[in-house]
């Protein structure tokens, strides 16, 4: 029986209830009637049953229909044609068709050209596949209204009764916002790329983490170009670069946050390199927040080439302004310039300058035979001759023609000039080979000094020039000073050097020895070798005028070689005869030579070969010497003690050696200056600084040797003070061996 669904169902099937009792009772002789009843009742019954059924289905059918026509999503049909059989409301409303027209409609006919040849690829994909299919199409909606249609096609499975044809159920979705939105994103994307294309220099974007968000087409193309990589970002790397030629600037920028500036060195495949300055400046996100790195390059290459050409070709111009083109000497204006600092300098230092006025003998007649050419050939190896024979810091200038000029600064005596315009001359004399051809040019040379001769430019050059002209009347080939005594004595020092150059082949030098004697016993503790120079015309010449000139000419270190040679020599055959046995000799060493790396192990191989012990040797090195450089004298001083010599400050007293760079020095003994000795024990100075001296060295545990002690009165005071030795005339004059030997005899008492 149906369910009882309301008041009715309820009484017919109480009737129905009431009829079957009935029924069952069977005297009933209207049976047949009764059960025609039970009939009609259940037929009535299940007549409104399906009636009630009917209704709630047209009742659902018409929900589903209102829920089908207004859902926001838009539906339709489709057969494999791309015919509409249904669409709902919102499809009709989108495509901006009646729906009760849509029916049979081809939807590719709405759409944009072309996209209705998708429509049907794409029904008839899914409906042979059954996978669902995503398009996105336009529509063109009437009069000419344009729409963005993502249409998603899904096959309608057929219900098992029907025979009719498979159909698509497909969804439109209006994206035309979307697709707005997109375009307008791509369009400013577009934009900022075309932007940063637009820049020339490579600019790339970075994140934190070293990945690259942006990139321009010139960094693209120096990517693509460098072989090493600038930065491992801007090649296209995950990894930081780090070198000394490629350094990152994000680590800094990140911690500083301000724009850092790299210049990283690029080795392109075509083995050029090239110069990359990269300047970074932080990403920041609206909030501040970093993300990431901005970096923009620039190939710096060409303009660090043009900077360098630039600066060259100032330079050169700067050059040829002050320089003769000809003999690349400094002009008339630099000389001018150069001489008033070195006049200058001069009065500061209270030093000397010399003008040297160069002029060709006979430049004409070259000149005027042999032509132009050659005479500029002349000129310019005259012009690299003066260049080679002058120092460093001094000037050699052409004024024009065949003049030059020749700026000497800091000389301590005028004469020196002398020895180098003779020098000069000298290079003069030898043949210039040009052109095929061995000619001789000589020079004429005027000399005038400051302060002399004249204390400002034009009067130097005045006076030079006068002096020149001398040179040439007095038979050119020569040099001339403005005054004849300095001519004179330059003449003469000239004479000595070109004499001194020669004697020490021809054996003119000898030794003499001055005793030293201790002064509380009076007993002979050594001796000073002391040179001196037996020249053929001059007799016997003092060191004093011939030791700076050899020093200045070079000569001082074999001279000096041969003293130790000679004076080791001496003292060994002494030694032989039993005569100061227990002493040392103590020869003088110049200050170039404590300049010669190898002056401890020449003197060391002196004494082995001549057989003396090195304690027989000593050596004295003046305190002038050593403060003119006192580290390189200690490390010397320091080589000699190591291989048993023992060294001795000459001179000390006056060339101001502090008490720090003598606790330095590893002598064994000072000597106290003549000059001090002289004035005791009058003098209250000489005295003071004497007692000082000697203190002084008694505390640092040196020998102290007085020198120049002439007097009783002066080794009295000096013994006095508690000097330990004494040298000078009181005890002997320096003498020649065979004396010295007489005298050492003489003075050593007989052993007992
Ligand atoms: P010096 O080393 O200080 O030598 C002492 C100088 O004082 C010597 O002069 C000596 O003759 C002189 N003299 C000694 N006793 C007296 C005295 O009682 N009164 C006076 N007025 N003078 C005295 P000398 O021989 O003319 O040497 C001068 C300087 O030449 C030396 O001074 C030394 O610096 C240097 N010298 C001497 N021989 C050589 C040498 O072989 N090589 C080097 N490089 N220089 C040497
Ligand atoms: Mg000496
Ligand atoms: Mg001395």
């Amino acid at each position: 029986m149906p369910p009882l669904r309301d008041q009715t169902d309820r009484i017919l099937a109480e009737l129905l209830a009431a009829l079957r009792r009935e029924a069952s009772n069977a005297a009933d002789p209207a049976g047949v009637v009764h059960d025609l009843e039970v009939h009609q009742i259940e037929l009535e019954l299940q007549n409104r049953e399906l009636r009630r059924t009917q209704q709630a289905l047209e009742e659902s059918r018409d929900r589903y229909v209102d829920l089908y026509d207004h859902a926001p999503v838009a539906y339709a049909t489709l057969t494999r044609e791309g015919r509409i059989t249904q669409l709902n409301l919102t499809a009709a409303q989108l495509l901006g068709v009646e729906r009760t027209r849509a029916e049979g409609l081809f939807l590719g006919a709405r759409l944009a050209p072309g996209d209705g040849r998708v429509l049907l690829s794409s029904l008839g994909r899914v409906l042979s596949t059954g996978e669902e299919e995503s398009r996105e199409v336009g529509l063109v909606r009437p009069p000419a209204t344009r729409r963005d249609l993502r249409l998603t096609i899904r096959r309608e499975t057929p219900r098992p009764a029907e025979a009719t044809p498979p159909t698509c159920r497909v969804i439109l979705s209006d994206i035309t916002e979307i697709m707005q939105a997109r375009a307008a994103l791509l369009a400013e994307r577009h934009f900022l790329q075309s932007v940063v294309d637009g820049v020339s220099d490579p600019i790339v974007v970075i994140g934190t983490d070293c990945r690259l968000l942006l990139m321009n087409q010139a960094a693209r193309q120096a990517a693509n170009m460098s072989a090493e990589g600038r930065c491992g970002l801007t090649c296209g790397r995950d990894t930081r670069c780090d070198s000394a030629e490629h350094p990152c600037p994000v680590p800094q920028m990140l911690a500083g946050g301000l724009p850092v500036k790299v210049v990283h060195r690029d080795l392109r495949a075509d083995g050029r390199t090239h110069w990359i300055e990269v300047i970074g400046s932080r990403l920041l996100s609206r909030t501040g927040e970093v993300l990431g790195v901005i970096e923009s390059s620039r190939d710096i290459t060409e303009h660090l080439d043009l900077t360098a050409q630039l600066q060259a070709r100032e330079r050169q111009l700067a050059h040829l302004a002050e320089h003769d083109p000809l003999t690349d000497l400094p002009n008339r204006l630099v000389f001018a310039d150069r001489l008033h600092q070195a006049l200058r300098h001069a009065h500061r230092e209270h030093h000397k300058v010399a003008l040297l006025f160069v002029d060709l003998d006979r430049f004409k007649l070259i000149n005027d035979n042999l032509g132009h050419s050659v005479g500029d050939l002349i000129l310019q190896e005259a012009a690299r001759r003066m260049r080679a024979m002058v120092r460093e810091g001094d000037t050699v200038a052409r004024l024009g023609g065949d003049e030059f000029t020749v700026i000497l600064g800091a000389l301590t005596q005028g004469s020196d000039a002398g020895l180098i315009a003779h020098q000069l001359v000298l290079a003069f004399r030898e043949p210039f080979e040009v052109a095929d051809r061995r000619l001789y040019v000589t020079a004429s040379i005027g000399i005038c000094l400051y302060p002399d001769d004249g204390d400002d430019v034009e009067v130097l050059v005045n006076n030079a020039d006068a002096a020149m002209y001398r040179a040439k009347e007095q038979g050119r080939d020569t040099f001339r000073f403005y005054t004849e005594a300095m001519t004179a004595q330059a003449l003469a020092l000239v004479s000595l050097e070109t004499d001194l150059r020669q004697a020490l082949a021809r054996g003119q030098f000898v030794l003499h020895y001055q005793s030293q004697v201790e002064l509380a016993t009076g007993r002979l503790v050594g001796c000073e070798a002391l040179i001196r120079w037996q020249h053929p015309a001059l007799g016997l010449v003092e060191p004093g005028r011939f030791i700076p000139l050899a020093e200045s000419i070079g000569l001082i270190v074999p001279l000096s070689a041969w003293v130790v040679r000679t004076a080791a020599t001496q003292m060994k055959a002494w030694q032989d005869q039993g005569l100061l046995t227990d002493a040392a000799v103590w020869v003088n060493l110049s200050g170039r030579d404590t300049q010669n790396p190898n002056l401890a192990a020449t003197i060391a191989g002196i004494c082995g070969e001549v057989g003396m012990t090195p304690g027989g040797l000593a050596v004295e090195i003046t305190e002038t010497w050593i403060m003119t450089n006192p580290d390189l004298a200690a490390a010397t001083i320091q080589r000699l003690q190591a291989l048993g010599i023992a060294v001795g400050i000459d001179d000390f007293g006056i060339g101001y050696a502090s008490l720090a760079t003598l606790n330095r020095l590893a002598v064994s003994a000072i000597k106290i200056d003549r000059s001090c000795v002289a004035g005791l024990p009058a003098n209250i100075n000489g005295c003071a600084l004497t007692r000082a001296v000697i203190a002084l060295g008694r505390t640092l545990g040196l020998r102290v040797v007085a020198e120049g002690v002439e007097t009783q009165a002066q080794a009295d005071f000096l013994k006095a003070e508690g000097c330990g030795i004494g040298q000078g005339y009181l005890f002997s004059q320096p003498l020649p061996a065979a004396a010295f030997a007489d005298y050492v005899r003489c003075v050593t008492p007989e052993p007992l």
